[in-house]
């Protein structure tokens, strides 16, 4: 069984081929790139909508794969941006009921877990995701991804980058210009936000801009802003491995580039015996491939659903879907 997955949620347009054996054929993308500042929901939505036919016949050509030969549609039904998700969910819609086959709609955050497990062998894994849009700490339990901890603002991605404009650096993604500079710096104090398993970056990213007003190095405050957020993650990742009683942590998202966040997990993992595995960027990042995989696994779970009742979910949480295909 070959599946197209089409994923829409924020920046990135991507579509994916996989099969039913877990083989990635294709793994294509676009992205929205804003001009000034963050994303803008309806340009990012009218990228999607310009470049997605050229896409789908990259992606055919690349993979030497007919529309003929595909024989399910799976989209991002959410969580994100209501623009985006209707434009790429349209074209779904669209390109299912053209070539008459069945219709899935995917959570992107189950997504995310779903590839990483396919592609790391990781099989029932604490998950920490950490992207532009989403930071949550997830954990499988009775038949749905539970969230162990979630930011209650901002993502980190978003914290990261937002810090590095208002600093004034410019490179994009800001993020991985904190990274760089973070290793020529000396720690400030910034507050520290753990609020019961869950996590607050935007107050940090507050006062971090307003010791640089006040004349603090720039190194310094990527250095501590980094050590921060980043122990407040693997605090958080560390108190569900404790609780779920898992021997498994899976990093992703675009956030699990960063070398300094992937070794304090790793020593965090170490001190419990604790495997570690960070998903492959390709597949860490937003990407089609992760859509089609987990359409695949809910299309065999019996959850495809009918175009006429697909409407998007901008606001779908992880624990809201019912996770069939999960076996343990
Ligand atoms: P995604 O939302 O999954 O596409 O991931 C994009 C996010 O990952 C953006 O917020 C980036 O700034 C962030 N990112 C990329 N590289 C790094 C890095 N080296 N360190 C921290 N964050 C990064
Ligand atoms: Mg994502």
């Amino acid at each position: 069984m070959l599946c197209l997955g089409m994923e829409g949620t924020a920046h990135t347009l991507g579509i994916g081929l996989v099969d039913s054996s877990g083989r990635v054929l294709a793994n294509t993308k676009s992205e929205y790139r804003p001009a000034k500042g963050g994303i803008h929901p309806r340009e990012a939505a009218q990228h999607h909508g310009a470049a997605l036919a050229d896409l789908l016949l990259e992606t055919l050509k690349d993979s030497g794969i007919s529309l003929g030969q595909i024989d399910l549609v799976a989209f991002s039904r959410g969580p994100g941006l209501g623009p985006c998700l209707r434009t790429v969910a349209t074209a779904a819609r669209l390109l299912s009921i053209r070539l008459g086959v069945p219709l899935v709609g995917v959570n992107h955050c189950v997504a995310h877990v779903e590839i990483g497990k396919l592609t790391t062998g990781a099989t029932d894994p604490v998950t920490v995701y950490v992207s532009g849009g989403s930071s949550q700490i997830l954990a499988f339990i009775g038949g749905r991804y539970r969230v162990f901890g979630e930011t209650e603002d901002v993502a980190l991605g978003n914290a990261l980058d937002t810090f590095a404009r208002e600093v004034g650096i410019e490179e994009f993604p800001g993020a991985k210009k904190v990274e760089q500079l973070a290793k020529a710096g000396r720690y400030v104090p910034l507050p520290y936000v753990v609020k019961g398993t869950d996590l607050s970056f935007s107050g940090i990213v507050t006062h971090a801009v307003e010791l640089h007003r006040a004349g603090a190095k720039v190194e310094d405050l990527c250095f501590s802003i980094q050590e921060v957020c980043f122990s407040m993650l693997t605090e958080v990742a560390e108190r569900a491995l404790a609780h779920t009683e898992k021997d498994e942590l899976l990093l992703t998202g675009g956030v699990a580039a960063n070398q300094r966040l992937r070794e304090m997990l790793g020593i965090m993992c170490d001190e419990r015996d604790c495997r570690f595995s960070v998903v492959p960027r390709e597949y860490a990042m937003d990407n089609g491939a992760m859509i089609a995989w987990n359409g695949i696994l809910m299309y065999q779970a019996g959850q495809a659903i009918d175009p006429a009742d697909s409407a998007v979910m901008p606001k779908w949480r992880t624990d809201q879907v019912d996770a069939l295909w999960v076996k343990h």
